[in-house]
């Protein structure tokens, strides 16, 4: 046999007894060693399904799961549900101890038996998960982001080969957020860890992950890099999951000057530019929506409605005639 592939999924089903159409259907994946793979997909899509397949906290009813050429062994098979090789952390992952502090949460996860080990990787988590300062509080009086860093900590120190996140990050602030983002990223790097994460904000996994895998109605539709498919999205479902973007049916492009023989044009608000050239000028300004560094412009005119990004503040008030210039769009 050639190189065995590191995490693999191969022609997976998985049902839930008593549904119809849940969980997923006949999944084939490959997870890239040292790469985030982040799985997006509506609610109820199957991604928490196919991230405990992964991990072996399910069995699949058809198909098979390998980590590096062997099966995956299911709940069923195993003392401990989940393969040793990987931790997983959800929203729920509630397994701290609540009256100790950080510090010793985090040093828990590893033996007695080598003291100065222990100390030292404890002091390294902390410090890649910009945590030391926190190192000295109990947890019960940490913020739930902060909560959130503990279990990832948790998870990180007894350096798995595999970090499963499901939406981890979901009661976290946004600037937290950001910051947390970034560490794990840099931790991938410096490490090599391989993170598969599922999340369903478009900004976190368009900046976290190396691999966009599609999850719709428990199959795969889609996958590729982050950019490419942010700016070809392969469907009108990819494009809405990654963008809140102006969905058009085909006359309502026409009244925007855009004919298209497909059902709908799809515009994403930073491919619309205002001008005022005012003879061609049919687009009222509904409503200015301040957003901190930019406004989005609800503009209407005939009935239809599009959204455009404006880094101009106070340029356009409500009531203004504009003019625009769409300089792309998709079709499906
Ligand atoms: P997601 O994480 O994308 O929201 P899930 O994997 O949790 O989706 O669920 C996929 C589908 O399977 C949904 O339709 C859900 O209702 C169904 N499902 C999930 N868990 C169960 C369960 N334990 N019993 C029955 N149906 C389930
Ligand atoms: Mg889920």
């Amino acid at each position: 046999m050639a190189d065995a592939s590191f995490l693999q999924a191969i022609s997976v089903t998985k049902t839930y007894p008593g549904a119809t159409a849940s969980g997923v259907k006949n999944i084939s994946l490959d997870i890239e060693q040292g790469k985030i793979t982040a799985i997006i997909g509506s609610s109820g899509s199957g991604k928490s399904t196919l991230l405990k397949l992964l991990y072996g906290l399910m069995s699949p009813d058809e198909g098979v799961v390998n980590f590096e050429g062997e099966r995956i062994w299911g709940p069923e098979e195993k003392l401990i549900p989940g393969h040793d090789s990987m931790k997983m952390v959800t929203q729920h992952t509630d397994d701290l101890n609540l009256f100790a502090r950080v510090w010793d949460n985090v040093a828990a996860m590893l033996p007695s038996t080598n003291v100065k080990f222990k100390e030292e990787q404890t002091e390294l988590v902390l410090t890649q998960l910009n945590m030391m300062n926190l190192a000295k509080q109990r947890v019960a009086d940490l913020s739930g982001g902060e909560k959130q860093r503990v279990a990832i900590a948790r998870a990180i120190i007894t350096q798995p080969d595999v970090l499963l996140l499901d939406e981890p990050f979901n009661q976290v602030d946004t600037s937290f957020r950001e910051g947390l983002q970034h560490d794990i990223r840099q931790i991938v790097q410096e490490t090599g860890l391989t993170v598969v994460m599922v999340s369903h904000d478009p900004a976190e996994v368009l900046s976290m992950a190396d691999e966009l895998l599609v999850l719709r109605d428990g199959e795969i539709v889609e996958t590729g890099h982050p950019k490419s498919m942010y700016k070809n999205p392969q469907s009108l479902y990819t494009a809405e999951l990654l963008t809140n973007c102006n969905v058009l049916d085909a006359g309502e492009a026409s009244i925007c000057g855009m004919q298209t023989d497909k059902q709908y044009v799809v515009v994403y608000p930073e491919w619309i530019r205002i001008s005022n050239v005012l003879k061609t000028n049919s687009w009222t300004v509904r409503q200015v929506l301040f957003k901190g560094f930019y406004e989005d412009l609800i503009l209407e005119n005939q009935g239809v409605l599009i959204r455009v990004v404006n880094n101009e503040h106070d340029k356009y008030a409500e009531g203004d005639v504009v003019g625009l210039k769409i300089k792309k769009w998709l079709e499906y």
